[in-house]
């Protein structure tokens, strides 16, 4: 399950079709400005129209590390996602 911003353009949601059963759902954005996905292939979908994580904003990121070289949001000492080296935020 994931927690994703959408992006600026897509304030009344974002219709997805499922690949295999045809079925639309519709992820709209909830007060704080984040929908959950439960589906992978939906959020892959969701990512595509340019949704992001929303654990990159900042907020929940407090306490962690912030890669230096992509700005990825990591809570070990090395980015998960390019291997680079994170800066504790305070
Ligand atoms: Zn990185």
């Amino acid at each position: 399950m994931a927690r994703l911003c959408l992006p600026d353009g897509a304030v009344r949601g974002i219709d997805i079709q499922g690949a295999q059963t045809g079925t639309v759902t519709s992820y709209t954005a909830g007060r704080d400005g984040t929908v959950t996905v439960d589906n992978p292939q939906h959020e892959r979908a969701l990512r595509q129209y340019g949704a992001f994580p929303a654990n990159l904003g900042g907020r929940s990121t407090r306490g962690g590390y912030r890669c230096g070289v992509c700005g990825f949001a990591a809570y070990i000492k090395t980015c998960s996602r390019c291997g680079g080296t994170c800066e504790k935020e305070s």
